[in-house]
C-alpha cells in the first residue's frame, strides 16, 4: 500500500510504501529508499490514516501535494 507523508531522512514530502508482515511493517520512502521497521498494530494504522488526513488538509494550502501519486514522487514545501 502507498501513502503520503514527510520523510524524516530526506526531508521531502513523498510517497511511502508500506509492507505489512504480521505484527511488523516496513515503511519505505520511495524517494531516498530509507526504510523503517515499525510495530504494526491498530495504533500504527491510525497514525498512517491521520497522516493522510494531514496531507489532504495541507493540500488546500499547498496544491503541489496533490502531485504525489506514484513511487519516487517528492516535493519540498
Ligand atoms: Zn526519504
Amino acid at each position: 500500500m502507498l501513502f503520503r507523508n514527510k520523510c524524516t531522512q530526506c526531508d521531502y514530502w513523498t510517497v511511502f510504501e508500506l509492507k505489512v508482515n504480521n505484527d511488523k511493517a516496513l515503511k519505505i520512502c520511495t524517494h531516498c529508499q530509507h526504510r523503517e521497521e515499525i510495530d504494526w498494530d491498530s495504533k500504527s494504522e491510525i497514525l498512517i490514516s491521520d497522516g493522510e488526513k494531514d496531507v489532504r488538509a495541507l493540500q488546500g494550502h499547498f496544491p503541489a501535494l496533490g502531485q504525489l501519486k506514484n513511487r519516487g514522487d517528492h516535493i519540498r514545501l
